[in-house]
C-alpha cells in the first residue's frame, strides 16, 4: 500500500517527547512551546510567533484579531480548503471570490482589483499546492486601496517568493503543521505577525481572553486553541530538519516529472516560475481532455492497487454551504470548475521513497493506455 501521505519522524521527535513526558510538562505551559513559536518566527523571518491547535484556528485568530467585522468583505481565491472562507464567515464578513491561473494554480491576482468595493477589508492570500501567489501586485493593491493582506501559507513553509519567505508578506501569516504539510506537530498550526500588540491579542483569543491581570474575567470572547508541550516538541524536532524536508519534496516533484513527462493526457505543475521553484506540497496533475478515463476513474483505479490518491480543492463557489445562503448562484470561475473536476494528486508525503514513486508512475501509465 502506499498511502498518499506519510510523515517522517526520524530526527529527534522521540527524544523531544520523553523530555515532556519526563518532566511532566505536556499541557501548553510547557517550554517547547515558547521555543518552537521562537524558532518557528526565526525561520520564517517574523516578529513573533503564536503556537495554536491546528492551522483553522490560525485562520479564526487572525480574521478576529484584525477587527474584521458583519458584512466586511474580503477577497480570496475559490480554489482553496474552506478553511479560510469559514473564518470569514464565522465573524459575519463575506468572501469575495476570484479565480485561478490555469499555469500556476494559484488566484489571479489580475481579477482582485474590479472586486474591490467600499465595503472591502482585506485580501487573503492562499498559496496553493507549490507555488507562490504574485505578491507584488497584491501589495501594489493592498497599498492603493488601503486593505489588509492575510496570508495563508499552510501549504509552504520554507517557499520564498522573489527570495523572501512566504509567511512575512502579510499583515499576519497563518501556518498549518497537519501531517501532510512540510514540518508537522500532528495537529497545529501557527499565527505570525511582526506587531507586539497584534501577537498580544492572538495571544488573548487563543486563551479565552483571560485578562491579564484577572483571570476569570473578559472583555471579548476568544478560543481555547492552545498547543500542548508535546505538539511543540515535535514541532522543535521538525523544524530541525525542515532545509532536508523542503529538499525532499522537490526531489519528489522532479522525480514525478520526470517519470510522467511523456503521458500527453495529463497537464503538470510548473516546475518554477520567475519568482519561485515549485515546492510540490502535493503533486497535483490536471486530466485533459484528451484522456479516456476522468479523474476520479483514474483514482478509483489506483486505490485497486492500493495507491492513495486525492482530488483537488473543491471551488468556494459552488459549496452547498454558500450557495443554500443564495451566494455566488450566477458567478462562475471557470479555472477553478475545471481543476476542480479534473485535477488529483499524487502520493508526496515526505515518508515515499523513490521505489514508491517509481511504482505510483508506472501504475498511472498504464492506467491511462
Ligand atoms: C491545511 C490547510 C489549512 C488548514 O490547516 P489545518 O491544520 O488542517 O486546520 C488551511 N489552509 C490551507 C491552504 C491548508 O492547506
Amino acid at each position: 500500500m502506499i498511502p498518499v501521505n506519510t510523515p517522517l519522524l526520524g530526527g529527534n521527535e522521540k527524544k523531544y517527547l520523553n523530555e515532556c513526558i519526563d518532566t511532566g510538562w505536556i499541557s501548553s505551559e510547557g517550554p517547547f512551546v515558547t521555543r518552537f513559536e521562537n524558532e518557528f518566527a526565526n525561520y520564517i523571518g517574523r516578529n513573533y510567533g503564536v503556537a495554536v491547535a491546528n492551522g483553522s484556528a490560525a485562520l479564526d485568530i487572525a480574521i478576529q484579531a484584525l477587527d474584521l467585522q458583519v458584512g466586511d468583505e474580503v477577497i480570496m481565491p475559490t480554489f482553496t480548503i474552506i478553511s479560510p472562507a469559514a473564518s470569514i464567515v464565522r465573524v459575519g464578513a463575506i468572501p469575495v471570490l476570484v479565480d485561478s491561473e490555469c499555469d500556476t494554480w494559484n488566484m489571479d491576482v489580475t481579477q482582485i482589483e474590479a472586486k474591490i468595493t467600499q465595503r472591502t477589508k482585506a485580501i487573503l492570500v492562499v498559496h496553493i499546492y507549490g507555488l507562490p501567489v504574485e505578491m507584488d501586485a497584491v501589495l501594489l493593491i493592498a497599498k492603493k486601496y488601503n486593505l489588509k493582506i492575510i496570508e495563508d501559507a499552510a501549504e509552504l513553509h520554507g517557499q520564498t517568493y522573489k527570495g523572501k519567505k512566504c509567511g512575512t508578506f502579510g499583515d499576519i501569516s497563518i501556518f498549518s503543521f497537519y501531517p501532510n504539510k512540510h514540518i508537522t506537530t500532528g495537529e497545529g498550526g501557527m499565527v505570525l505577525v511582526d506587531d507586539k500588540k497584534l501577537s498580544e491579542r492572538c495571544k488573548s483569543l487563543r486563551n479565552l481572553c483571560f485578562m491579564p491581570h484577572r483571570r476569570f474575567v473578559h472583555e471579548e470572547i476568544g478560543w481555547n486553541y492552545r498547543m500542548t508541550n508535546l505538539q511543540a516538541a515535535l514541532g522543535v524536532a521538525q523544524l530541525e530538519q525542515i532545509d532536508k524536508f523542503v529538499n525532499r519534496k522537490r526531489e519528489i516533484g522532479s522525480l514525478y516529472n520526470e517519470l510522467l513527462k511523456n503521458v500527453k493526457e495529463l497537464e503538470f505543475p510548473l516546475a518554477s516560475t520567475d519568482s519561485a521553484e515549485n515546492i510540490y506540497w502535493v503533486y497535483g496533475l490536471i486530466v485533459k481532455e484528451s484522456c479516456p478515463l476522468s479523474a476520479l476513474e483514474i483514482c478509483a483505479e489506483l486505490g485497486k492497487t492500493q495507491i492513495g490518491t486525492r482530488p483537488f480543492f473543491y471551488p468556494m463557489h459552488l459549496q452547498p454551504v454558500f450557495r443554500n445562503k443564495g451566494w455566488y448562484l450566477n458567478e462562475t470561475y471557470p479555472v477553478a470548475e475545471r481543476m476542480a473536476e479534473k485535477g488529483f494528486y499524487l502520493p508526496s508525503g515526505l515518508g515515499i521513497t523513490d521505489e514508491e514513486i517509481k511504482i505510483v508512475a508506472k501504475t498511472l501509465k498504464e492506467i491511462i493506455k
